[in-house]
């Protein structure tokens, strides 16, 4: 019989190695899916594939952190689909070092990766008990990352303007505050439609105004606040 040279592992690191082997595959799987749906960008793609999903995610749906859906955050919430995530982050154009501002903290997932991507990100959250979570793998991830607990739709005037506006919830429509954030050139991604199905909103701040153009398909949890859903 041949002889395994292999040192055996302990119990516990068994388990680790194992799982730590499964998830390597299965983000290469996403990385590649998202490419094939023609996401281009290779900081991005850099990105998205050197952050662990499952850290972001629930214990309960660890196994299907890398499947290309939504899944539940607690709160009646969502960590967006990868490739939603992957499509928002390319449309905003980011250079290293933009002053990003994320509506919408959630997990922290995408928040981490504008991070991993070289931007200063603000990020938004209205429910205190997710913002308390995401805030504690950003510490345990070594990402800095501002946060607060607030009413996005109003901004975060004091750090703008920003070079970058993402918001991951659907709007009855883009809020005055956040177009007034924007730095010249600089572009907000906002899902607009109904509280059941949105267009993506790609509007990009000119000397003259604003211009903008749509992705169809998507969907989103609404955004509440003063300037969104009631
Ligand atoms: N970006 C998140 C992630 O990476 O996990 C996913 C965000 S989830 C789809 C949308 C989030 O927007 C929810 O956590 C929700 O509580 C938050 N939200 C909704 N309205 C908001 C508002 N006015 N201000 C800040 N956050 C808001």
């Amino acid at each position: 019989m041949a002889k395994s040279d292999a040192t055996p592992l302990s119990p516990g690191e068994s388990t680790q190695r194992r799982s730590v082997k499964r998830f390597d595959m299965e983000r290469d799987e996403m990385i590649q899916l998202l490419q094939e749906r023609g996401i281009r960008d290779e900081r991005l793609l850099g990105a998205m594939g050197s952050i662990d999903r499952h850290e972001f995610v629930q214990e309960a749906f660890v196994n299907r952190s890398y499947d290309d859906s939504a899944l539940p955050i607690g709160k009646s919430q969502t960590i967006s689909q990868p490739y939603t995530v992957a499509f928002m982050t390319e449309a905003l154009s980011l250079h290293p070092g933009d002053r990003v501002l994320e509506i919408g903290t959630g997990s922290g997932y995408q928040a981490a990766i504008l991070a991993r991507m070289g931007a200063k990100v603000f990020t938004i959250e209205r429910h205190m008990d997710l913002l308390v979570e995401a805030r504690k793998r950003f510490d345990r991830l070594g990402f800095t990352i501002a946060s607060k607990c607030s009413d996005g739709t109003l901004g975060w005037k004091e750090f703008g303007p920003y070079a970058g506006i993402l918001v991951t919830a659907g709007a009855p429509d883009a809020p005055e505050p956040l177009l007034d954030q924007l730095a010249p050139g600089g572009i907000l991604v906002i899902p607009i439609g109904d509280q059941e199905v949105q267009t993506l909103y790609i509007i990009t701040r000119t000397k003259d105004g604003y211009v903008s153009r749509q992705a169809a398909g998507f969907k989103f949890v609404p955004l509440i606040g003063k300037k969104g859903w009631k």
